[in-house]
């Protein structure tokens, strides 16, 4: 059961716009791989997918064997790619179950290979290629070992050859990351000249499917910009620099109710740790929200919420459950008001960047930190 004090909307018109635009900007022949993972940023993984689905995501990318079944029992009839580290004892039920997954340690051949064997069954991979980002990846050096486990064991099926960029979304200068796809096309010829034939060649995220065609072969996995976010200020200016004309409409609002509302007077302090203390008589809103939903304790005396269109300041600290906010200025403020904590309220608008820049962090971190036990509701709009 939920809270019904707090709740986030998902826009299901702006999903659709969204992931329209990423289909139009790849065209209809590669495989949009849409990242629903970590509740799909935050969006909750089985409201969204469905409705992305039904806009043109192929294959959803998810973390962990945890998010794939719980994608696959909600009724997706699509191909699940499991993108995060899998555990050596839950390789055999990811096999089972036909999940698509990353792989890149010797460890996990080793076992997977067991597998196939006692059950007969193929195991799709993805081998992922250390081109730089020095995160998941088989160095160079190794990939002969890998090739030779593929060309030994017909149940080991080289679905896909993967890698990430380390350095694409935080600068306009993309030479890094253009040095990354030589090393990668580098690494795919050698594995096709040793005989693989990999059906899907995949490297471009959001701000790669964003600003660069080539380096989306036959498969893109895109996350952030399916709800309707930039990946960094620095791909849109490199976007707008490239003369693209994309529109990105945000997808997600964050609601809750005033659970209180109390007048104090000048010189009253505010919260714990005293940190703010008021100048003049003040109506104060206590919200029943804070750090536990994911509004960060960074937003502190330091962001605004929404209440009849207007901004009204966080006064002094956010705590566990609860947060205070100035209405002295707003007086229709009244018990149990709708707030917007993200989002958009007639003129004004709260959004995941702004929130971001407040808390110093970005927009990836703000929605995903959205508490999982908070609804997520759609709507039409
Ligand atoms: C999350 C993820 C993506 C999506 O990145 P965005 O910047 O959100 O588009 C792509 N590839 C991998 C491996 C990921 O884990």
């Amino acid at each position: 059961m939920y809270n019904s004090l707090t709740w986030v909307e998902i826009s299901k018109a702006n999903l659709l716009h969204n992931v329209g635009v990423l289909r139009g900007l790849i065209g209809d022949d590669q495989i949009l791989c849409s990242a629903v993972k970590s509740n799909a940023y935050g969006h909750g993984m089985t409201t969204v997918a469905p409705i992305m689905k039904e806009a043109g995501t192929n294959w959803f990318g998810v973390n962990s064997l945890s998010e794939a079944v719980e994608l696959y029992e909600c009724g997706i009839d699509a191909p699940i790619y499991i993108m995060g580290y899998i555990p050596l004892d839950e390789l055999e039920e990811v096999v089972l179950r036909g999940f698509h997954f990353v792989v890149y340690n010797k460890e996990t051949f080793v076992r997977l290979r067991e597998i196939v064997t006692s059950t007969g069954e193929v195991a799709h991979t993805h081998l992922k290629l250390e081109t730089g980002n020095n995160r998941q990846g088989v160095v160079a050096d190794d990939l002969e070992w890998f090739i030779d486990m593929y060309k030994g064991d017909k149940g080991l099926v080289l679905e896909g050859l993967a890698t990430h960029f380390a350095n694409i979304e935080d600068t306009t200068d993309h030479s890094y990351a253009l040095l990354q796809l030589e090393k990668f096309e580098k690494m795919v010829s050698s594995a096709r000249a040793a005989g693989l034939e990999p059906n899907y060649i995949h490297c471009a995220n959001s701000a790669a499917t964003i600003l660069f065609p080539k380096t989306y072969f036959n498969f893109v996995r895109a996350g952030l910009s399916n709800y309707g976010m930039w990946p960094s200020n620095e791909t849109l200016v490199s976007s707008l620099q490239e003369g693209r004309r994309i529109e990105f409409k945000p997808v997600l609002s964050w609601k809750t109710r005033i659970a209180q509302i109390k007048r104090v007077p000048a010189g009253s302090f505010v919260g714990y740790g005293c940190t703010f203390k008021t100048t003049h008589d003040s109506l104060l809103a206590v919200l029943p929200i804070g750090y536990y939903d994911g509004y960060d304790r960074m937003l502190s005396n330091n962001s605004y919420v929404l209440i009849d269109g207007k901004r009204a300041p966080v006064r002094g600290r956010v705590a566990m459950n609860m947060t205070m906010v100035d209405v002295t200025d707003i007086p229709t403020a009244s018990l149990e008001k709708e707030v917007t904590l993200l989002g958009v309220e007639g003129d004004e608008k709260i959004s995941a960047e702004q929130l971001a820049q407040f808390s110093e962090t970005i927009n990836y971190e703000v929605t995903t930190r959205i508490n999982d036990r908070i609804e997520r509701r759609l709507v039409d709009s």
